[in-house]
């Protein structure tokens, strides 16, 4: 549906040129919800922005349904923004503020009133449709910009942190119902945040950006259990890195016995490998994996798992997480030295950066 290519954008010009996108490509879908992440900085705003036509391309291609729209004015892409600022008009009533996109398009007036009971309803506002937007909560507001921007049925919409100005709770309660209408409704959604937690939970697919480019643009699923490097393992979820090195088929950690891996056949050479917390067995020899034991520094403990901080005998740290049950996990002491087993399908192999910068 919407086809980036090649997009770039520099800000300034000679030795003060800021590259804030670097050849950027990517297809959304109709009816995805697609999320930017990536820490502040790396780009996702001039995204959107180039997207709405709020700033021009210094490169590259945007083709909506087959069509290049560099040369639409904002007003006139069928793309709406939601701000973290709600962007609101504090003077107008909830009504007219989500009338007020439609009247400036030339909509019938009978069609705007038909269109502003449809949105209010659908965001859970029409009790309040006659309240100035100045005298609303955080919660309501943001109820309202979003009916705003859905109102004039917009292809694509662009969501810019919409939820970071929430509390915790409103936030979780209004991440739920965007998802929800989302679905609902079939909406494409382009959704920008730098929580990895509301990126995991809410799109169908995330482009993880850094320094400008797109680092990997895959399912949740996938960047958790599949990152394409380091930058991205480390940004999503926790994860324990450990230096190596891969030669024919082998892999040799730096203080362990060699092990045969398929994945280690496709590389040679000094590699970072990559394990998440909660796929270390902790406390017990198991089968197809890698041995080792670990000291317990610190148990920390987190309701669900108990987070075990350990030295190994070569004294690289690692943390793992122990499934608690009303069981187990409560024989773990601090200064004690356990038995550890790093399964061979949890291990996975990264490109070794420092190696390769060298
Ligand atoms: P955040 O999460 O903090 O909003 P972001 O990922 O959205 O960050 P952008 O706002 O896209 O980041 O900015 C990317 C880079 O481009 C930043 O280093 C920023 O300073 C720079 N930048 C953005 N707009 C301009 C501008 N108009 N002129 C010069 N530099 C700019």
């Amino acid at each position: 549906m919407l086809e980036i290519k090649s997009l770039s954008k520099t800000f300034g010009a000679g030795v003060a040129a800021y590259h804030a996108l670097r050849s950027v490509d990517v297809t959304v879908a109709e009816g995805e919800f697609f999320t930017l992440l990536g820490p502040s900085g790396c780009g996702k705003t001039t995204l959107l922005r180039l997207i709405a036509g709020f700033e021009q391309p210094t490169g590259g291609q945007l083709v909506l349904d087959g069509q290049d729209i560099a040369a639409i004015p904002p007003s006139r892409r069928p793309v709406n923004t939601v701000f973290q600022s709600y962007a609101l008009f504090p003077h107008m009533t909830v009504a007219q503020n989500v009338a007020f996109g439609l009247e400036a398009r030339g909509t019938a007036p009978g069609d705007v009133a038909r269109r502003v009971d449809e949105m209010l309803q659908l965001v859970q506002m029409d009790h309040l449709r006659d309240r100035k937007s100045a005298a609303l909560s955080g919660g309501q507001q943001q109820r309202v910009a979003l009916a705003r921007a859905l109102a004039p049925r917009p292809r694509i919409l662009l969501l810019d942190e919409p939820l970071s100005a929430l509390d915790l709770k409103l936030r979780k309660e209004m991440q739920a119902e965007l998802k929800r209408l989302q679905r609902e409704m079939g909406l494409t959604f382009i959704f920008v945040t730098h929580d990895q937690d509301e990126a995991l939970t809410m799109s169908d697919r995330i482009a993880v950006m850094e320094g400008g480019r797109l680092q990997q643009v895959a399912t949740p699923r996938d960047l958790y259990d599949h990152p394409a490097n380091r930058f991205v393992a480390g940004f999503i979820g926790e994860t324990n890195f450990l230096p190596g090195r891969a030669a024919e088929g082998q892999l040799r950690l730096d203080g362990f016995a060699p092990v045969a891996l398929a994945e280690a056949k496709a590389v040679n050479g000094a590699v970072t490998v990559m394990i998440r917390p909660e796929h270390i067995i902790v406390g017990r020899e198991a089968p197809d994996c890698v041995q080792t034991s670990g000291q317990i520094d610190e148990l920390v403990f987190f309701g669900t798992d108990t987070h075990v901080k350990l030295t190994l005998p070569g004294g690289a740290s690692l943390t793992a997480r122990a499934q608690n049950s009303l069981h187990s996990a409560t024989d773990l002491n601090p200064g004690q030295t356990v038995p550890l087993s790093l399964p061979y399908d949890a291990l996975r192999i990264l490109p070794d950066e420092a190696a390769h910068a060298v």
